[in-house]
């Protein structure tokens, strides 16, 4: 699972990430930005895997990713 933020002044609305997702949880909004685009946002949270390809095909680097990280610590010998 992971948090997409798409930054709605830069996105201009050309569906790369969502094309991209192999999830299929990005969209469109139906609101505008500021320059009058519908803009990227993040439909189901809970089905991304965060892949990254959204932020990484985005021309304007208007995604951002965050992903939660499981970390598995060595135990402690006591
Ligand atoms: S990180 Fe991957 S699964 Fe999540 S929204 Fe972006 S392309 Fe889709
Ligand atoms: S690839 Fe970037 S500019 Fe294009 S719709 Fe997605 S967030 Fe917006």
């Amino acid at each position: 699972m992971a948090k997409i933020l798409v930054d709605k002044e830069r996105c201009k609305g050309c569906k790369m990430c969502i094309v991209i997702c192999p999830k299929k949880v990005l969209a469109l909004s139906t609101e505008l930005n500021p320059a009058g685009s519908r803009y990227a946002i993040q439909v189901e949270e809970k089905e991304c895997i965060g892949c990254r390809l959204c932020g990484m095909i985005c021309p304007d680097s208007a995604v951002s990713i965050y992903a939660e990280r499981r970390i598995n610590l060595p135990r402690s010998q006591t």
